[in-house]
């Protein structure tokens, strides 16, 4: 009786405790969601999977938000909206490019990657860089269990990761919101924007050349 009492000493109940807090901290879930996993085998770079969203590594404040983004920018990745099917942008782009985060410009996925899946939303099976472009989260909202896929900077909602991509590539199927990604092609890469003119230079009123990518 003694023995069974002391097993719940006070310092056994704190160092519980302390345990048990440590598992509602964000963190990366492995072996108990492997079924998130798709086919990423053991030993390969896994995009990371979140049970809550981390601390985004780039913020704006509300004011940056709203003037650098349009309303339905702002809806979709601000408050986890959804655009109707078939109306988004970059739907159907199919010119060799990069597609980057509306709101911090970190490069998520590339044309290569892009497939048409019949859903009315962009659909990748893979990430430009698995370890920076985008974290997985478990979405338990609206009565589903799906994963959730944000901006690996910025934290920006993007769409969410099913398991019923085109086998012969990852297995993966990047369903995202077209109006969260901004896109440039391949040619603009490979001619980056050209020195100021030589009379320009150490013109502070001189603005800038402004460009779209
Ligand atoms: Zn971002």
């Amino acid at each position: 009786m003694l023995r069974k009492f002391r097993f719940f000493s006070p310092r056994s109940l704190v160092l519980a405790l302390r345990v048990s807090t440590s598992l509602l901290v964000c963190r990366p879930v492995s072996a108990s969601t492997a079924v998130f996993m798709g086919n990423s085998g053991p030993g390969k770079e896994k995009v990371p999977l979140y049970t809550a969203a981390p601390e985004p590594k780039v913020k704006f404040t509300e004011d940056e938000l709203r003037q650098k983004l349009t309303p339905e920018e702002y809806r979709v990745t601000q408050q986890k909206g959804t655009e109707r099917a078939g109306t988004g942008p970059n739907l159907n782009v199919k010119e060799d490019g990069v597609f980057s985060c509306v709101v911090c410009g970190n490069r998520l996925f590339e044309t290569e990657d892009k497939f048409d899946s019949s859903t009315g939303w962009p659909s990748f099976s893979d990430v430009v860089s698995k370890s920076n472009s985008v974290v997985r989260v478990v979405d338990e909202s609206h009565g589903m269990r799906r994963v959730e896929v944000i901006c690996g900077q910025c934290g920006a909602h993007l769409g969410h990761v099913f398991e019923d991509g085109p086998r012969e590539k990852t297995g993966q199927r990047y369903c995202i919101n077209g109006s969260c990604m901004r896109f440039s092609g391949k040619a603009g890469e490979e001619n980056p924007e050209p020195p100021p003119p030589e009379e320009a230079r150490g013109d502070a009123e001189t603005p800038a050349a402004k460009t779209d990518n």
